[in-house]
């Protein structure tokens, strides 16, 4: 191996031993009589030190030669000293330049210059070198991880399902067509009707991951065209408040195990992890309403929230839950308020300001689905595969969906959404 330590491996343990550490070549300090190269690998720095007649010649004159980013591999002797990185430094007696980095460098890796976030994305690979951007992308990972932990010790099973579809979910108009054989095919822009269609098998929990795709024009800092959604449907529901409760409590696993698991990269980041309440605040959106109007948001009954409207939600309540929606402002599939058609069981996550997760109970009765599309102008038949399920024995059911780019940001403190995806897909974007 080119390596038998990581920078993190390397401890007083070490103090004495000859070791062989590895990584990408941030900076050269040549004082004369003494060089030093600090290298990066994954977990952080490393510091060579080369003397002028302590080490072997052509090391030493080696070193001042290398370009930045340059990766390589020394083997040497490890001693303490409190003032090179995590207290250790290594004295080299062997010097390999593993792959020459060309100059000058596209993207700059040192953490006072700042860049532009296109270039950065442009040469995603030379900026995940930064340690502030790699934290990002383990604490998202640390996100994924937990919420699949969670789920499986509440006993949900994880499955796939297509992400090449036929008919849009939502009967709205935001997908991508993909030529598919003989027939127009679309990319799913959410795995709804499939982890509905499992309700009616048996499996009673499920939690998907997936790439979701959505053809909408606008430009913000809080959408992608690719993103990944964390769904979860479960049945046998009493109401809306079975599911409601997997959701809070995931939030607080995976904000425990990032708080946990993560100190470092929150560091890193100059991130304060405020943790949620152990149960969320609950307000209808009626209620919210009444509470935006105090600070002169009027939003009309049967509109959506405005991403001004989340803002100062959550400046009173965060995290908060909004629900009992207007039917028509959610989806088809939503199960109405009993006795009051005009609301439905729908909800919506919000935390900092952000909308995270929306979910709902679902209609589980065919006659009450297949009367629903029609009211909005839907075509049943277009969606028989998936009506099929309630006809043959489907049990009341509800889920919703985190969006894992969503959480990470709001996690970290990101203020664009393409910080949190290695290679976002945007309006203009679908390089590299
Ligand atoms: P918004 O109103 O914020 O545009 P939405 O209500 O259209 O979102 P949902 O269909 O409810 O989105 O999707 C579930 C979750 O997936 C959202 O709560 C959000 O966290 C995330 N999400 C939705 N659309 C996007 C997107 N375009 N980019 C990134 N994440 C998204
Ligand atoms: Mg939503």
């Amino acid at each position: 191996m080119l390596r038998t330590h990581y920078s993190s491996g390397l401890d007083s343990k070490q103090d004495g031993k000859t070791v062989t550490v590895a990584g990408w070549v941030h900076k050269v300090r040549d004082i004369g009589k003494v060089k030093f190269l600090i290298i990066h690998d994954k977990d952080g720095e490393i510091q060579i030190t080369a003397k002028k007649g302590e080490c072997p010649d052509d090391v030493f004159r080696e070193i001042s030669s290398i370009s930045r980013e340059s990766v390589v591999s020394v083997k040497g002797t490890a001693k303490a000293n409190k003032s090179a990185p995590a207290g250790m430094e290594v004295f080299p007696e062997n010097l390999t330049i593993v792959s020459k980095a060309q100059a000058p460098l596209p993207l700059e890796t040192d953490p006072s210059i700042k860049s532009e976030l296109d270039t950065r994305l442009n040469y995603r690979f030379i900026d995940l070198r930064r340690k502030e951007v790699a934290a990002i992308f383990r604490i998202k990972d640390v996100v994924h991880r937990s919420f699949i932990k969670y789920m499986e010790q509440e006993g949900f099973t994880l499955m796939h399902v297509p992400c090449v579809v036929a008919a849009a979910t939502e009967g709205g108009t935001n997908l991508f067509p993909v030529s598919y054989f003989e027939n127009e095919a679309f990319l799913s822009q959410s795995p709804q009707l499939y982890k509905q269609m499992l309700m009616a098998s048996g499996v009673d929990k499920v939690l998907i991951v997936t790439p979701v795709f959505r053809a909408e024009e606008h430009n913000t800092t809080r959408h992608l065209n690719e993103s990944t959604q964390m769904d979860i449907e479960v049945a046998f529901v009493e109401d809306e408040q079975d599911a409601l409760n997997y959701m809070q409590d995931s939030i607080n696993f995976i904000y425990k195990n990032v708080q946990h698991l993560c100190k470092p990269q929150l560091d890193v980041l100059g991130r304060k992890l405020v943790m949620p309440d152990q149960k969320f605040k609950q307000v209808t959106y009626d209620q919210a309403l009444e509470l935006l109007k105090k600070d002169d948001i009027k939003i009309k009954w049967g509109d959506d929230l405005t991403p001004e409207a989340e803002r100062v939600l959550c400046k009173k309540f965060n995290p908060v839950i909004v629900t009992k929606w207007p039917t028509d402002v959610r989806a088809f599939y939503c199960m109405h308020e009993p006795g009051n058609e005009k609301v439905c069981r729908g909800y919506d996550l919000l935390i900092d300001g952000m909308e995270i997760s929306s979910g709902a109970q679902r209609l589980h009765d065919y006659e009450k689905l297949v009367a629903e599309m029609k009211r909005r102008k839907m075509n049943p038949k277009s969606f028989s595969f998936y009506l099929d399920a309630f006809r043959f024995g489907c049990p009341p059911h509800a889920g919703w969906s985190f969006g894992l780019e969503r959480l990470t940001m709001v996690i970290c403190g990101l203020k664009n959404i393409r910080e949190a995806m290695l290679w976002p897909r945007d309006r203009t974007r679908i390089t590299p």
